[in-house]
């Protein structure tokens, strides 16, 4: 598969869409990754959907990114005597640790680690902050608070504390369990959810051994104030502006998406704009205006990639979700305006080899009018230096590494293409072209640019760019080296 567009789609699957045959369709309609929310998925089940996406790659002989998405520390109220009760504002509702089902008086919060968090003026947004409760009075093990807003409260509606900050570490025992039997599977990403601290990193860090790269979801103020450091230790980001949004006013999401977007691409690391991007789609085959726009809005700002959630897992729509996000991202891409609007907001080069060679290709390629910029990538980092470059040109990265060429999937304008290490200078050049013409990428009697690190299989960084003619056999000849 040949794709133009240059951000990539993240397509969650559940009930509506984990079978072989939706994957398959959803892939072609324009799915670049696949996300598994282990809040509703059992191992047998990832298992399982992990088979299926693997199985639709083999078919379609194209790289598909796999990320599995832990629940993390997701609050729930307890239950209820009648399942349920009417709030006003001005009520009294004492939270607890007492199993006893509630009363208009008081109901369970089975997270001694909240309740040791609470201070006076802490607010608790109850069911996606459609309840405000505020901390008037705390004790050992209970906190008195005031209903500020809302009329129901029911059993085992989820809870977020957006001003405390909790002590326990970002996994769960279920988490734990949850990423050990992931990460023996061949998936590519895990997603932590509401990562407090560069701190809560290091733990899943240790467990994952280099096998999959970790995404961090920024969904709590404690991370918006110390993005940089997380940026910096985590392997991809996401602008997850579900919990955000109830958890910091909503109107502040937008600047926060913007900023993460400018940092991340600043750091050459993946961002993910995620949540509600498409969501009247859950029951309509046709999108809102005002989504329309959110999802060229990220588009614009230069995102990796936007994901959809609902709307592929649970929703009626699920293929018509991935079309329509897939038809208004290559829409907006060839607007005239679109480029220039992403290198308006371009990172400098670092002063690194890899950098240089980046912003060089980009360069050239447009000067030129390359057909590609084709790299050679065995860990990644030159592909994410290539992307981070936002080349007007699409960039064909080639690595012998399987792991590598999924997990450049979740990255800007990248295709891959999993190829054995060219044995020489020689037949990495006939390698590149051959490979872009049989991508159709490259048509004979067209040129394309190769960067690489020399001597091969060496890791380092990369030094060397060339530019090479493909033959009217869809051969390489090298046309001029700089090298
Ligand atoms: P979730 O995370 O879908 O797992 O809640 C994304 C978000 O909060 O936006
Ligand atoms: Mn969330």
């Amino acid at each position: 598969m040949n794709r133009t567009r240059r951000v990539k789609i993240v397509a969650t699957l559940g009930p509506a869409s984990n079978t072989k045959q939706v994957i398959l369709e959803l892939t072609r309609a324009g799915a670049d990754v696949f996300r598994i929310n282990m809040s509703h998925a059992s191992h047998d089940l990832m298992r399982e959907t992990v088979k299926h996406i693997r199985d639709v790659e083999k078919e379609l002989n194209f790289p598909i990114g796999i990320m599995v998405d832990l629940q993390g520390p997701k609050h729930r109220l307890g239950v209820f005597e009648k399942g349920e009760i009417d709030v006003k504002p001005g009520d009294f509702i004492t939270l607890d640790n007492d199993p006893t089902p509630g009363t208009s008086e008081r109901v369970q919060l089975p997270h001694k680690e909240i309740l040791d968090a609470m201070d006076p003026g802490h607010r608790l947004l109850v069911n996606d902050g459609k309840v405000n409760l505020k901390v008037i009075e705390t004790g050992s093990g209970w906190a008195k608070t005031e209903v500020i807003s809302g009329t129901w409260l029911a059993d085992k509606k989820g809870v977020n504390v957006p001003d405390s900050e909790l002590t326990s570490g970002v996994l769960t025992d279920k988490d734990r369990k949850d990423l050990a039997a992931a990460i023996e599977e061949e998936i590519d990403w895990i997603a932590l959810s509401f990562i407090q601290r560069p701190e809560d990193l290091a733990e899943p860090r240790k467990l994952c051994q280099g096998r999959v790269g970790l995404l961090a979801k920024i969904e709590k103020p404690q991370a918006v104030e110390r993005l940089d450091d997380i940026i910096d230790l985590a392997d991809a980001i996401m602008v997850a502006r579900g919990d955000l949004g109830v958890e910091m006013p909503l109107e502040l999401v937008p600047s926060i998406q913007k900023k993460m977007i400018r940092k991340c691409r600043k750091a050459g690391t993946p961002v993910v704009v995620a949540t509600q991007m498409l969501e009247s789609m859950i029951s309509s085959p046709v999108p809102t205006r005002a989504e329309v726009s959110d999802v060229a809005n990220a588009v614009y700002e230069g995102a990796d990639a936007i994901m959809l959630s609902a709307e592929s897992a649970a929703g009626d729509y699920p293929h018509e979700a991935v079309s329509t996000m897939n038809s208004i991202a290559n829409s907006i891409e060839t607007d005239k305006g679109y480029l220039s609007t992403i290198l308006g907001q371009r990172p400098d080069p670092d002063p690194t080899g890899a950098d240089a060679i980046s912003y060089a290709a980009a360069e050239i390629a447009d000067t030129l009018d390359l057909a590609a910029i084709v790299c050679f990538t065995a860990s990644g980092s030159t592909g994410l230096r290539a992307a981070r470059a936002r080349p007007a040109k699409k960039i064909l990265a080639l690595s012998p590494v399987p792991k590598t060429a999924r997990r450049l999937a979740l990255t800007w304008g990248t295709q891959c293409v999993i190829t054995p290490d060219a044995k020489d200078l020689d037949d990495m050049v006939d390698k590149a072209c051959r490979i872009a013409f049989r991508e159709n990428i490259a048509k004979p009697g067209e040129r394309i640019i190769v960067t690489a690190g020399v001597p091969l299989r060496k890791s380092g960084s990369t030094n060397m760019l060339r530019i090479a003619y493909i033959g009217s056999d869809g051969q390489g000849s090298v046309y001029q080296s700089t090298s």
